[in-house]
């Protein structure tokens, strides 16, 4: 093997070629469509790629340049109207290369300190947005769906050390008919049920629906149930649930208080609609995508928490190999205390 320290002329010219390319990318506002191909029919072309003596960097890239991007359908193209877009900036995309190439791993302050203080510093405003109070702070996900699984299950960790009973209680958590499909894909992970409110006639989840539907619960599921997830902008309709009086009937009846604002909470930093967000400032915890309105590029999630170190009873890791980045010295902000994932 070649000592990463001496690099052939091939090596440079591929490496120019790459740069040439994501520099046309990331500057192309208008980037061909692509359409989706069969599999078989890629494969016809591209044949079988992971070989014995290996098809070489150059190939692969080319294959990928010529081929394979273009079965692909860009998600920043202007009228890419049909999904949930992503319109990462040019800026927000040359990070995204500067931090792969800088090769952090921002799971631990001590190998990750630098870095994870330029995601705190990004928190910190994404906090300011929500008007949660002092002590609410957040870390960074893969998306929205981690974010909200992240924060059921500091939920319901709060939940079981409030009363020594709720351990023995399947978790039941409340949500609405709009709510986004993970919510309940979350729900299964975590092997807690759902009851899904009749929403209002404009399709939101309102304080008076909401105590409806728990005054009908029968006696044992008002005793498992620990969480209400309000919506922050439905991902089809953008419908904000009346967070104000959810949050009113939450405080009321000791639940905790989710909003996911994965898609919405963009429309945090815009005047014209911030009022219809009140209510969000009362959350437990909340989550929002930045890799949906706040031009990130893929994958990039969050989830915020009014009390962080209720996050971190649930979540902090603990193992032999994981102790020495808790030495002393490398005592700092550890993101991977407050969500499901470590690296
Ligand atoms: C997109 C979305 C999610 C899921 O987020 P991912 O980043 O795709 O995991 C959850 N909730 C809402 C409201 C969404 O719009």
């Amino acid at each position: 093997m070649k000592s990463m320290h001496s690099i052939d002329i091939s090596t440079v010219e591929m490496t120019l070629d790459i740069m040439k390319y994501a520099i046309n990318r990331i500057s192309n506002t208008s980037p061909d469509l692509g359409s989706p191909k069969k599999e078989e029919d890629l494969f016809a072309i591209v044949g079988e790629t992971v070989t014995k003596e290996g098809i070489g960097g150059e190939k692969a890239f080319h294959m990928f340049r010529d081929v394979l991007a273009k079965a692909t359908v860009p998600v920043d193209h202007p009228r890419h109207l049909a999904f949930v877009p992503a319109a990462p900036t040019k800026a927000a995309v040359l990070f995204d290369l500067v931090t792969s190439a800088a090769s952090i791993h921002g799971a631990y302050w001590m190998t990750g300190g630098g870095g994870i203080f330029c995601e705190n510093q990004a928190m910190k405003w994404l906090v300011s947005l929500t008007g949660l109070p002092e002590g609410a702070f957040g870390v960074f996900t893969s998306g929205g769906t981690a974010a909200n699984l992240s924060a059921m299950i500091a939920a319901r960790e709060a939940w079981r050390k409030k009363e020594e009973e709720n351990k023995a209680f399947k978790a039941l958590l409340i949500t609405s008919s709009g709510a986004h499909s993970s919510v309940k894909s979350m729900a299964n992970v975590m092997d807690a049920d759902i009851v899904i409110v009749d929403d209002d006639d404009e399709d939101r989840l309102t304080g008076k629906w909401l105590q409806n539907t728990i005054d009908n619960l029968g006696a044992i599921d008002r005793k498992r149930l620990f969480a209400v997830v309000a919506t922050g902008g439905t991902t089809n309709a953008g419908i904000i649930d009346e967070l104000d009086s959810v949050a009113d009937v939450c405080e009321k009846e000791n639940l905790w208080f989710h909003v996911d604002a994965a898609y919405g909470g963009g429309a945090l930093a815009a005047p014209s609609v911030r009022d219809l967000f009140i209510g969000i400032e009362r959350a437990d915890s909340i989550t929002i995508d930045p890799h949906k309105w706040m031009f990130s590029p893929y994958d990039c999630g969050a989830v915020i928490y009014k009390d962080i170190e209720l996050a971190k009873n649930a979540h902090s890791q603990k193992g032999a190999y994981l102790d020495i980045f808790k030495d002393e010295g490398a005592q700092g902000f550890n993101p991977s205390d407050y969500q499901i994932q470590l690296t």
